[in-house]
């Protein structure tokens, strides 16, 4: 294996700059990998290995002339295939948009482009960005390079398992209910869903407006902080866009400090129905923190109960009608049916075509949840839990500067085991989904592995709004007290041998 892709992107970036190595090294040496791994692994569904070489030599040129860069020019980069691309299709790992190439870049892209970071390809996903597993990608899923009979996480199990294998030293993810920290969780990668309107979502295929984030994954919080503060920043083209910065993360990142900060523990996140070797990796990970100085306590969030009813009514009501675009006018797919074909018959046979199980489940319940009878019984209560969270959360930060729960309350678990059953597919959201509700920041970062299955388990950190600076310094802070500890980087622990062989 090339050393190069074992680095870290904070460690590329230092040796681009330095011109010890050239952009095409380091962006071929990931490609030569994707070759290697990902017809095992499947974390892309496109490979943009010419645009990505293209982008790579002119970025080596440019520097060789003297040309004074952008920080993160010519480290290569993953993105996830919901986000549009004029060079390459975009699915949303969905049928119904097959062979779709945009006309626009969205805006992270084209701030990716901007930097001269070389994109190497689209990233698989459960379609639109429905589940926790990938399995419900119409391309089928990908597999978690820690144990490939087991599910890399989801929705952005492709990002998620492209940073794990070393095919990528970042990836672009999307989080409407964790499909960013539950793939981190269970990847021993780090993943961040920003504070709501921190980056623009302009050009993300949309899931459920209200809750869609756009962030970073990568194998460490530095990393993940150098991503975000090129993508965040306002963005006329998306009208949920924060209008003021939120400052530098790498910044919070390099200041790693926890000594005097409060530590809430969400009570309704730990314990019965999370995974033993989970809940120890957490209770040592609080030990940990409060030996480096920080104040535990003890958050009582009542509402977190009804988290998941109220999500899996906001998200199908929002998804039923962003979805509608999808009608065989303007996109992708088109069945034209025999007989009499008329706009009502093609629109209904694309739609029963190009749509998969998941997608038509949640188009059928969130257009129930909208009718008129129901609105006030089902969206309209869903919205009140909301705001009931939202107080929760309020009140627990009075008493917190930071929030912790296990991000996910188990380890990966095996293709097929959660497939035929939603609702317990849907519970794996249970920590992640509150943050996604509230519009709060949150981040995801490996704590070890569980002792039942030697699986990697993850810990999660919430901030108030606006607040993402301050979950970089205290995870920052965390990293480097667990390996501190471990004596070795966690993604150090990863098998080489189970992919590519
Ligand atoms: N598992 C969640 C769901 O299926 C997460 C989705 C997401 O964050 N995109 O809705």
């Amino acid at each position: 294996m090339n050393e190069l892709i074992r680095k870290s992107a904070a460690e590329l970036v230092e040796l681009l700059g330095s011109k010890q190595v050239s952009s095409v090294e380091v962006t071929k040496a990931h490609l030569d990998r994707i070759t290697e791994v990902n017809p095992t692994i499947h974390s892309y569904l496109h490979v943009t290995d010419e645009a990505a070489l293209s982008v790579a030599a002119d970025i080596d040129r440019r520097r060789a002339a003297g040309e004074s860069l952008s920080p993160l020019a010519g480290l290569p980069i993953a993105v996830k295939d919901n986000l549009t691309t004029t060079d390459a299709p975009t699915t949303a790992g969905s049928k119904i948009l097959e062979g779709w190439v945009p006309q626009y870049d969205a805006t992270v892209v084209r701030r990716l482009r901007e930097q001269g970071m070389p994109i190497l390809g689209k990233t698989n996903l459960d379609e639109f960005a429905m589940g926790s597993s990938t399995e419900f990608s119409a391309y089928g899923p990908s597999k978690n390079p820690w144990d490939i009979e087991r599910i890399p996480g989801g929705s952005g199990g492709g990002s998620s398992s492209a940073v794990a294998a070393f095919t990528a030293p970042l990836a672009i993810g999307s989080d409407t209910g964790g499909s960013i920290r539950f793939p981190a969780a269970v990847t021993g990668t780090v993943g961040h869903k920003p504070t709501y309107g921190a980056v623009s979502r302009y050009g993300l295929i949309a899931l459920a407006s209200s809750l869609d984030q756009i962030g970073p994954v990568s194998r460490s919080v530095l990393d993940a902080a150098l991503l975000q503060d090129v993508i965040a920043g306002h963005d006329p083209h998306d009208s949920t866009s924060l209008p003021e910065s939120l400052g530098s993360m790498a910044d919070a990142a390099r200041r790693a400090s926890v000594a005097g900060k409060r530590i809430g523990v969400i009570k309704q996140l730990t314990g019965a129905g999370f995974q033993p070797g989970v809940q120890a990796r957490f209770d040592e990970s609080l030990a940990l923190l409060a030996k480096a100085g920080a104040e535990i306590v003890e958050v009582d969030c009542p509402s977190f109960e009804y988290a998941i009813a109220a999500y899996y009514l906001i998200l199908p009501a929002e998804a039923s009608s962003n979805l509608a675009k999808f009608d065989s006018v303007r996109f992708g797919l088109r069945i034209t049916p025999e007989g009499n074909p008329t706009i009502e018959r093609v629109m209904a046979a694309t739609r029963e075509a190009g749509f998969g199980p998941e997608v038509k489940r949640r188009i059928i319940l969130g257009t129930y949840a909208l009718s008129s009878g129901y609105y006030d019984a089902y969206y309209g209560s869903a919205q009140k839990v909301r705001t009931l969270i939202q107080r929760d959360l309020a009140a627990a930060f009075e008493k917190a500067d930071v929030l912790v729960s296990p991000t996910a309350p188990t380890t990966a678990f095996k293709f097929g085991e959660k497939l035929e059953d939603p609702l317990a597919m849907y519970l794996n959201d249970i920590a992640t989904i509150p943050a996604n509700l509230a519009g709060i920041p949150g981040m995801a970062i490996p704590n070890g592995l569980a002792d039942e299955d030697g699986l990697p388990s993850g810990i999660q950190l919430l901030a108030p709004a606006r607040e993402d600076a301050r979950l970089y310094e205290v995870a920052a802070a965390l990293e480097a007290l667990h390996e501190g500890v471990w004596g070795k980087r966690m993604m150090d622990f990863a098998p080489e041998l189970k992919v590519g062989a």
